[in-house]
């Protein structure tokens, strides 16, 4: 019986009390699975990641009906860092890292809610494992990194704090095929530890191919969810997001 991690119900979210985003979004993560939300541009992914991260607040956005649930825990709740104590950790889009710290420093950065120096380093040695070429470079600033390596850096410093739940905003962005498929591997091993994960991606490819159970968001509400392999075989989803059929 799969156990509900993340349960999102009837969401809506406004922008400046004016703009509507979501409207009625409805969305589960089961423990243990890997979701994929696909859409394109402006669809409110980037919207539903914040609700659920509770960082709506610093762009004028606000929760005007709905639940979130995640982990026993009523998000309603919480503020951002109460979610991240509660396992959740939001990886934003456009990465964000210290550009003016070295890898190290980001990824103790990400730490700073671990007071246990002994887990501090296990999760550094656990990230290390994760992305060698983190290892490798581990005192170099992370300005000097390239696109891939930031995203690698963005994804070692949200898992530095062991989340039960990791949420990536489309980590394949800008990136080139070759480095989206080693994302998308990483994620499967970032899975396989036992991280739940929650996906937004515009890359439907992607989503579909890392993902157990995937959603359709346009225009601010849910217009398909099932199976990734269901997903992928329906011909909507095919000429629309996978430009093939
Ligand atoms: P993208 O892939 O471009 O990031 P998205 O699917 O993540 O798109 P959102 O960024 O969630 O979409 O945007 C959903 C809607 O909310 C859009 O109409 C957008 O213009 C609006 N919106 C997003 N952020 C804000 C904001 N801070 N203030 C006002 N409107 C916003």
């Amino acid at each position: 019986m799969p156990v509900p991690l993340l349960t999102v119900d009837d969401l809506a979210v406004d922008y400046d009390g004016a703009v509507q985003a979501l409207r009625g979004v409805s969305v589960r993560v089961d423990a243990g699975s890997v979701v994929a939300v696909l859409g394109s541009n402006g669809a409110g992914k980037t919207t539903l990641l914040r609700a659920i991260s509770r960082s709506l607040g610093g762009v004028g956005g606000a929760v005007t009906a709905g639940r979130i649930h995640f982990d026993g825990h009523d998000l309603a709740r919480r503020d951002a860092a109460g979610a991240v104590r509660a396992g959740l950790v939001q990886v934003p889009e456009g990465r964000r890292i210290f550009r003016d710290l070295t890898v190290a420093e980001n990824l103790r950065a990400g730490a700073s809610t671990v007071r246990d120096k002994r887990a501090r380093e296990e999760a550094a040695e656990r990230v290390f494992e994760l992305f060698p070429i983190l290892a490798e470079r581990r005192h170099q600033r992370g300005g000097l990194l390239s696109g891939g390596q930031q995203q690698m850096l963005a994804m070692g410093r949200a898992l530095m704090t062991s989340p039960t739940l990791l949420l990536l905003d489309e980590p394949s962005l800008g990136l080139a095929p070759q480095l989206v498929e080693q994302i998308g591997d990483i994620i499967g091993q970032i899975h396989a530890q036992g991280t739940s994960v929650l996906l937004i991606e515009q890359n439907a490819a992607m989503g579909l191919r890392v993902a157990d159970r995937a959603y359709v968001l346009e225009v601010g509400t849910i217009t398909a969810e099932g199976s990734s392999a269901e997903l992928a075989a329906t011909d909507e989803i095919r000429d629309r997001y996978l430009g093939v059929g």
